[in-house]
């Protein structure tokens, strides 16, 4: 089997121009906004009193600019009157780990709506007819439950793995590759991260677990280009991929085989990344991730809905010739700390680490601490000190760095990238 080759399209979309597919967008977003009014009373009294015309009339995107942010809590608090849920007969729950669990509905037909983006994405990582993928229990995201359909389309087998993501599950998780030599596994960074500690520490060859594995999801967390070396290196797997998404609009971020940054399966949602005020940014510059969603009348309607999520539309093209946009997803403002008046995200400061061999694959948090210094602790013995901190000052424009070195204190990989200094505990007196 060859592998995957940069420019082998999946279909048709990938081949669009970049003005092809925003006429197209335009389209959809118009059919939601239309249907909204017509059917979803949260949204017709939202814009109502918004102020917006009773008709969408959108004649550009700039007009979707007008529309009112809503986010998870305006639609707690709303119930079941936004989700325009009349076609929808699966419920999905979010996991709540930011706030309350929010309800969505789905359909069949929202569903394989969605896996149009996820068998693209599973073609781009050189999955093919006859071959296995190990999946995570589907049970954690929707997005996860949609993979399976994706699978079955593409005429793969499936297996799960039903483990929790927990460092107690490795040595299951491991047992489970060996027997089912999947060609592809889909699973969070923080996992993949402590499987390899856990080999380390039981003195066991993960590449031997890991061999015939061509690819890798990983989500959960964006990678450096050095940390995504540094896993397939480590972990001998041909590819690794970073996969981003919004289960609430159900549209995935996917690495094509440049890695250059995730690509929007722009035929699931229209993304925007906005101001303080609603307003777009421009590529290269940071806002708020937003989401519509174009299924209507199948599912929750989902119009303008940022999930708070720091994020960017990285400017130029791909090599690899596909118009849809890639957009980066730096993390929640629960992952970042606010120093100088300025939001800092633990990538931000993994950028700056991994640029040292000596430092890839430690792990790094943010402590949330003195609002005018930036406090990161690593793992691990101090290597490079000057030269990072200077690194951290200059890519951060920040005055002030304190590097916390935990030596040999290790602190569980997991989403979790900030901590109170007092969570460091013995750690803090080995400050460098
Ligand atoms: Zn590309």
């Amino acid at each position: 089997m060859k592998p995957a080759s940069a420019r082998d399209y999946f279909d048709e979309v990938e081949c669009w121009s970049a003005a092809e597919l925003r006429a197209w967008q335009l389209e959809r977003v118009r059919e939601v906004v239309d249907y909204a009014v017509a059917h979803v009373p949260f949204y017709r009294n939202l814009w109502k009193r918004a102020g917006l015309p009773r008709r969408s009339h959108l004649r550009s995107f700039e007009d979707l600019e007008s529309f009112p942010l809503v986010d998870k809590e305006i639609l707690v608090r709303a119930g079941q009157d936004w989700t325009g849920a009349a076609g929808g007969s699966v419920g999905f729950s979010t996991r709540g780990t930011s706030g309350e669990p929010l309800l969505l509905w789905s359909s069949l037909e929202d569903q394989q709506y969605g896996i149009r983006g996820l068998l693209r994405a599973f073609w781009w990582m050189g999955f093919r007819p006859g071959m296995t993928a190990l999946l995570l229990s589907p049970a954690w995201h929707k997005l996860a439950a949609a993979e399976a359909h994706a699978i079955a389309r593409l005429g793969g087998s499936i297996a799960y793995f039903w483990g929790s993501m927990g460092a107690d599950s490795i040595p299951r998780f491991l047992h489970t590759l060996s027997s089912v030599h999947p060609e592809l596994i889909s699973t969070t960074t923080p996992f993949l991260l402590s499987c390899l500690r856990y080999g380390e520490e039981q003195g066991i060859r993960l590449r031997a677990a890991f061999r015939g594995v061509r690819s890798i999801v990983a989500v959960g967390q964006p990678l450096t280009p050095q940390l995504r070396k540094f896993l397939e290196r480590r972990l001998g797997v041909g590819q690794v991929f970073e996969k981003a998404g919004c289960q609430e609009a159900g549209i995935g971020l996917d690495d094509c085989p440049w890695h250059t940054g995730p690509h929007i399966q722009e035929d699931t949602a229209y993304l925007e990344v906005v101001d303080g005020a609603g307003r777009g940014v421009p590529p290269g510059e940071r806002g708020r991730f937003v989401v519509t969603k174009f299924t209507a009348g199948s599912g929750s309607v989902v119009v303008r809905y940022t999930t708070g999520d720091i994020a960017a539309f990285l400017p130029g093209a791909c090599p690899c010739g596909r118009a849809l946009r890639r957009l980066k997803m730096y993390g929640r403002p629960e992952s970042s700390v606010v120093v100088a008046g300025r939001a800092i995200t633990a990538y931000d400061v993994r950028l700056a680490v991994d640029e040292d061999p000596d430092l890839v694959g430690r792990n790094v948090v943010l402590v949330r601490d003195d609002p005018n210094t930036l406090t990161a602790a690593i793992e691990g013995a101090p290597v490079g000190v000057a030269a990072l901190e200077a690194r951290l000052r200059q890519q951060l424009r920040l005055p002030e760095v304190e590097i916390v070195w935990l030596g040999d204190v290790r602190l569980a990989w997991t989403f979790r990238q900030v901590v109170e200094r007092s969570e460091l505990g013995v750690a803090q007196r080995r400050r460098a």
